[in-house]
């Protein structure tokens, strides 16, 4: 079996297909259908996200979702394809990975005018599959959905996903597990990882149609400046840096930020191990496969910054004729890359302590609080979010301290916050207010996420899942309804180590 073509079932208009990268040289990619699946069942498709991207989900019946879902069923305009990429794993040089259980269908127009990939993850063996089966399972799938969506919700760039089916089929992971497929949506899928690819293969032609690519594609405004290039290397740090201090505001460890799961575009990709944490904790790991912390959540600048050097090597030929000079701009460029993501962290956490006018001692002042908040094994969200209510009145005072092991931890740094606060928000109810909109109440929980997966596959139960979702997509909203996702685990309930379930 195939999947269907125009000759054997009715071309379904999902979208109006607007396909780029196939322009690429064919070496870039490998044509390939997904395998189609035993019965596919749609878990949920994400209609608001649909609606963004011109697809009309409401216009199609159940059956015929699951089919295009599932890759049973291709829609007309697509032209699927497995993207090539290699990359650094945890340190270690991988010259050829590539889609090896994706599927780009192609690309359409949001309702912005931006372009967006749609790749069904989990849809089959590809020339690129090594000796992995090309499938997902029901677990990581439903976490990438809830996660993804939860990172958007937040303000965060993230891919998205527009939809997860079950195959109807079982496949081998720790025993036999339900697969599953995802429709991930991103601004494209050119990784650090891509660039490498070719560079390994001393491939300069490709870079270059790469770069091009990546520019008119994402950054535009750098194709008038005198060194295109290096703009371009600067602008893809820019977003690297914006993107990873915001990870840290809200207490996000990526877990595996590996260059092939860096792409150029600035949005956060690949949700296998990653996690949340719950009390604060600069040395937090929670994938399993991070054996050596190499990417905790205070690492995180530093990998970033190693990945940009990856990519950085690779533009090196675009960058200068002469090697030295070359390597000389790239490092000025990379050399900004730390002061850039603390500067982008420093306005974060001054918002989220309600400080509105800079002073030099600020990073002392927000370090100390931290350091109490890990000394004293504060939750990281929760204690934000209780500050909210202790910025409009003292008597909240009471929360936030039972936040922290021993409360005088809180009481000795208070008194200074207030006198800050007093002078830089005179209004109480708008400082509140304002704290609010950076200081999550909702973030999708460890245990929560682990509860709606477990209630999923072994009882076929998606309500968790469900609920949860919902949850999610407010996450600064105020909610007596759903109060008991705001509150960390109980003791019983954590959960210390995350799977990417590859
Ligand atoms: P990841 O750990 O998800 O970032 O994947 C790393 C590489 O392994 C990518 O090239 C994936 O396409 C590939 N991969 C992961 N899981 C599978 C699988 N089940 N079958 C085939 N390839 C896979
Ligand atoms: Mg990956």
């Amino acid at each position: 079996m195939s999947p269907s073509s125009p000759a054997d079932a009715p071309a379904v208009h999902l979208a109006q297909f607007e396909n780029s990268y196939v322009t690429l040289p064919e070496r870039f990619y490998a044509r390939v259908g997904p395998t189609p699946v035993a019965m596919p069942r749609l878990i949920q498709v994400n209609e608001q996200l649909a609606a963004e991207l011109g697809i009309d989900v409401g216009g199609e019946d159940p059956a015929t979702l699951a089919a295009v879902f599932s890759g049973n069923l291709i829609p007309a305009g697509a032209e699927p394809i497995a993207l090539a990429y290699a990359g650094h794993q945890f340190g270690h040089f991988v010259p050829q990975l590539g889609d090896g259980r994706a599927i780009l269908l192609g690309e359409v127009r949001d309702a912005s005018g931006a372009r967006r990939d749609i790749q069904l993850k989990g849809s089959g063996r590809t020339p690129f599959s090594r000796n992995g089966d090309g499938r997902a399972a029901l677990g990581p799938v439903l976490r990438e959905y809830l996660v993804s969506e939860a990172m958007h919700a937040l303000g965060i760039p993230a891919t998205r996903t527009l939809a997860a089916v079950t195959t109807g089929e079982r496949i081998h992971r720790e025993g036999l597990v339900p697969g599953a497929i995802l429709t991930r949506i991103g601004a494209s899928h050119v990784r650090v990882g891509t660039f490498e690819y070719f560079a390994a293969r001393g491939d300069a032609e490709a870079v270059r149609l790469l770069a091009d690519y990546a520019i008119d594609r994402h950054y535009p405004e750098v194709r008038s400046t005198a060194q295109p290039y290096l703009a371009l290397l600067g602008a893809i740090s820019e977003r690297q840096a914006l993107l990873i201090a915001r990870w840290m505001l809200v207490g996000f460890i990526h877990g595996v930020m590996n260059t092939d799961n860096m792409v150029v575009s600035g949005e956060t990709i690949d949700f296998g191990p990653c996690a949340f944490m719950d009390a604060f904790d600069p040395a937090a790991v929670f994938s399993s496969i991070d054996r050596n912390g190499r990417y905790a959540y205070a690492n995180q600048p530093h990998a970033a910054q190693w990945n940009l050097a990856r990519l950085a090597e690779t533009l090196l030929s675009l960058l200068d004729p002469v090697p030295e000079r070359a390597a000389e701009l790239a490092s000025e460029v990379l050399s900004r890359f730390s002061a850039r993501v603390g500067e982008h962290w420093l306005a974060g956490m001054r918002a989220k302590l309600g400080l509105t006018t800079p002073r030099d001692d600020d990073s002392q002042f927000i370090e100390g609080f931290l350091e109490r908040m890990h000394r004293g094994q504060a939750d990281f969200t929760l204690t934000f979010r209780a500050l909210c209510d202790a910025a409009a009145t003292g008597e909240a005072d009471a929360r936030v301290r039972t936040l922290f092991a021993s409360p005088i931890a809180y009481d000795e740094w208070a008194p200074a916050w207030r006198a800050r606060l007093s002078v830089d928000a005179p209004d109480p109810a708008a400082r509140s207010t304002a704290m609010r909109r950076v200081n999550p109440a909702f973030i999708p929980r460890n245990h929560r996420v682990e509860q709606a997966i477990v209630a999923a596959v072994e009882r076929e139960d998606y309500s968790l899942f469900s609920r949860l979702l919902g949850v999610l997509s407010r996450p600064y909203a105020d909610s007596q309804a759903f109060a008991d996702y705001a509150i960390p685990p109980r003791p019983e309930e954590r959960v210390t180590e995350t799977f990417c379930g590859t």
